[in-house]
This record gives C-alpha cells, structure tokens and sequence, in this order.
C-alpha cells in the first residue's frame, strides 16, 4: 500500500533535519524537497537542456553544471521568465518527489520542505509536523552550523513564514529546545503515535 505523507517543516535552524535523521533511524524514508529541486536540474536531467536552450550556454558552468547565479540575474525581475521556469520545474519536481515517496516500506514517508507552508506543498501532504524553536535558539544553532554572521541568518528568516503561521498549518508540533536525547524522544512518541493512524492520517 502507498505510505501515507507527513509534511516536515520548521524554520531555518529549527532542527528539521536533525528530525529527519531520527526518523530515518526508526526506519521512516524522507525525501528532502530542496535536494530534489537540485536534482531535477542536474546534467542529463532534461530540463538543464530546456534552460540551456532558452537562455543559452552561458547559463552553465565550464563543467556544464546550472550557474544559478547566472540564472536568478536573468530572471530577476522578470515575472514571465519566473513564471517559464516554475511551470517547467514544479511539476517535474512534484512527480520526483511523488516517485521518491513510494519508494517506501515504512507505512507513512516524510517530506522535508522549508518551504512547505510557503510554496503551498502542505497541500500535497496528509499531514504537517512542524519543528519549532526559540528564534534565539534558530540563530545560534544555524550561525554554528552554517558558519554565517547573525545578520545572513536574520535575513532568510525574514523571507521565511512566521513562526505563528507556521504553526497555523501544524497538525503536531515538536518543540526542539533541549539537547538531541530529548529531540530523539519526542521523535519517538510521534514514530508510536503515527503507526497507530494507519490510514486515518488521509
Ligand atoms: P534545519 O534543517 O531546520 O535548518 P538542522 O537540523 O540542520 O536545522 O539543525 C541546525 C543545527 O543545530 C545543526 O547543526 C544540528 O545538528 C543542530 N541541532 C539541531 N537540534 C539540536 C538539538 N536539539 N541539540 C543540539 N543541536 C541541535
């Protein structure tokens, strides 16, 4: 039977993957939805070609990987060209993450997505965890990891959604404000919680 989708999703150093390494250790499969946005425009996927095509070579680098810099600067404030580029992508993307997802043996499977509630994901999902934490808390934690200064942080936590929308769209919240044994514990009783839906979770 195809797995039931929980939506994963927090802010920038909410601790989301952190989360999904511990399902993953339960033996929950999660697709991360960033990682299959890179992917769709890989070499050799067709839609690098596509882009190749429509603006050029010079939208690639010497080794023929997509120059995203390049790309945002041609398309930067261009609504069509945005609008070209998310019509081919998005439903390229939809279908690799729909195929990735039934690739598991696990009743339900995770979608990882930063921008679950922003990019209207939470849609496609059966149900939405979010992680929150102290925003004090994201800072430091995404500053160490990421190596960044407090105002680069800062700055992508303004183009993300607020917290208290966030948590509007959140069936489960899971508060990551202690260390990783109580992150691991609580990832555990939602594991419990969510093989006794079943179905129900549709
Ligand atoms: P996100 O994916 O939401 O941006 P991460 O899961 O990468 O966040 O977490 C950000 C950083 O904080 C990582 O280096 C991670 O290992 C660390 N981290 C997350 N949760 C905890 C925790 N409960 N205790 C200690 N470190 C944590």
């Amino acid at each position: 039977m195809k797995p039931w989708v929980l939506g994963l999703t927090g802010g920038i150093g909410s601790g989301k993957s952190a989360v999904a390494a511990c399902f993953a250790e339960l033996g929950v499969l999660a697709v991360d939805a960033d990682q299959v946005a890179r992917f769709v425009v890989e070499p050799g996927q067709p839609a690098l070609a596509e882009i190749a095509d429509r603006y050029g070579s010079g939208i690639l680098l010497a080794d023929g990987r997509l120059d995203r810099t390049a790309l945002r600067q041609r398309i930067f404030q261009l609504p069509e060209e945005r609008k070209w580029l998310e019509q081919l992508l998005h439903p390229l993307i939809g279908a690799e993450v729909s195929s990735r997802l039934a690739r598991a043996i696990s009743p339900y499977a995770i979608l990882e997505s930063p921008l679950l509630i922003e990019s209207g994901q939470f849609r496609t999902v059966d149900r939405v965890l979010v992680v929150d934490a102290p925003e004090a808390l994201q800072l430091s934690r995404a500053m160490s990891r990421d190596k960044a200064g407090e105002a680069q942080i800062a700055a992508i936590m303004r183009t993300q959604a607020s917290r208290d929308e966030r948590l509007r769209h959140a069936d489960d919240v899971l508060v990551n404000d202690g260390d990783l044994c109580s992150l691991r514990a609580q990832v555990e009783r939602l594991h419990r919680f969510y093989l006794s839906l079943k179905g129900e979770a549709r």
